[in-house]
């Protein structure tokens, strides 16, 4: 069985087609700057073997339809492609942010689903009607082919109302849904599964705390592998310091910076999610950047740093009261994976919780997994690189079986 994934954001579509036989990535790509004067394609067929051949296609790209155009015509190409003819694609799958209350799982896509899909709209203004654009141009370039959608917020469905409500006007739930929703759920889940092989446990028998630190940064509790609570909420900009997130603030904020600077809620929406966390404290949103700049002395990337990791480490403390007993904290996402220090200062001081880690292990490189809890620790803390793709696609593939 080959999956078709695709993750299609407002200017960009990201895609990958995979053997579900092997779960081998036969084509990797991503298109980028849909709508502007000078679109871009980058292809990899085969990618990270050595048959991998890179195509490179510049022009200009005025919608998501000729982007995947594009896309189908490099992977059936018959000297470059992977496959003859696209026929030979048997599911299409669909990275959907959010999907409401009304999506537990990854659901086959019908024109009711479609509907429900723009129904939660107001709720992910900026992801979901990107979403659908892919969609649409998926079910008219595949005719016929199964299209499965798969929901960041569905993982976090078995959140608690305790957990999921915010102490608003009971009315705002009951009109307008306005609740925690939590994302990243596919990611969650996905190292959450991987864990509990590692642990060589069933998944409902594990309780495990799943952080995932990239641009966008979250945390859940998972409980006997259910998510019970997550860092994110309503939107993805709860919880967690990010990238240009800010993370939790005193949302009184609004309301201050409204009466004494005069600014307007778009202003603060956006000061709030694109020029606010790392960025927002020390100008600079990659991990990588911020390491540097502290090594030569920035006094405020150090700041954005500490701010960052002892916010991972409040979550991390909250999320063990909340589930009792932990058996694994799980590093992932490009953070999480990478930055050892991160994952150090994160920890820090967590010992008294039985949470101890090997500095030695903390400071390997792996793509793969990697344990890096000391042998004496009861809490295990394991780095699992997240495969959002992987994870989409064999949903695909479990809902059509
Ligand atoms: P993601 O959203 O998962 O792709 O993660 C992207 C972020 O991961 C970047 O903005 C960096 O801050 C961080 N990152 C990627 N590679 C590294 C690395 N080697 N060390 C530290 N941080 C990294």
């Amino acid at each position: 069985m080959k999956v078709l994934v695709i993750n299609s954001g407002s200017s960009s579509i990201k895609y990958q087609l995979l053997d579900m036989q092997t779960e081998a990535v036969l084509v990797s790509g991503l298109v980028e700057r849909i709508g502007e004067a000078k679109g871009e394609l980058t292809n990899k067929a085969f990618p990270g073997t050595d048959r991998q051949v890179v195509t490179k296609i510049e022009q200009p790209i005025p919608d998501h339809n000729t982007g995947m155009r594009l896309a189908i015509e490099l992977i059936t190409d018959p000297e470059k492609g992977v496959i003859k003819d696209r026929g030979e694609i048997d599911a299409v799958g669909h990275r959907v942010v959010h999907g409401g209350e009304e999506f537990h799982q990854p659901t086959i896509i019908t024109a009711e689903v479609i509907r429900a899909i723009e129904a939660t709209v107001p709720l992910a203004p900026l992801h979901n009607p990107a979403n659908l654009d892919g969609i649409r141009v998926a079910v008219e370039l595949f005719p016929g082919v199964p299209q499965v959608a798969v929901f960041d917020t569905a993982f976090h469905q078995t959140i608690p109302a305790h957990a999921y409500m915010y102490a608003l006007p009971y009315a705002l739930y009951a009109t307008d849904r306005v609740r925690r929703y939590g994302f990243h759920g596919t990611s969650h889940k996905f190292v959450a599964g991987e864990c509990a092989k590692l642990l060589g446990k069933p998944l409902d028998k594990c309780n495990l705390i799943t952080v995932h630190l990239g641009n966008g940064c979250s945390m859940t509790a998972v409980e006997q592998g259910k998510s019970v609570d997550t860092s994110l909420g309503l939107t993805p900009l709860e919880g967690l310091v990010m990238g240009t997130r800010s993370g939790d603030v005193d949302p009184a904020v609004h309301a201050f910076l409204a009466r004494n600077k005069g600014m307007g809620i778009e202003e603060i929406d956006t000061m709030l999610n694109k020029e606010s966390g790392l960025k927002g404290l020390c100008g600079m949103n990659d991990m990588r950047d911020i390491h540097a700049a502290i090594a030569k002395g920035d006094v405020r990337a150090g700041l954005a740093l500490d701010v960052q990791t002892y916010r991972n480490r409040k979550y991390i403390g909250a999320y063990m009261a909340v589930l009792g007993r932990v058996d694994a904290i799980v590093f992932t996402a490009g953070i999480g994976e990478n930055d050892d220090i991160v994952r150090r200062e994160s920890l820090k001081g967590l010992e008294c919780l039985g949470v101890k880690i090997d500095a030695e292990a903390n400071g390997q490189r792996a793509k793969e997994p990697l344990k890096i809890s000391a042998a004496d620790s009861t809490v295990a803390v394991w780095v699992i690189p997240t495969n959002e793709e992987l994870a989409i696609a064999r949903e695909t593939k479990s809902v059509l079986n």
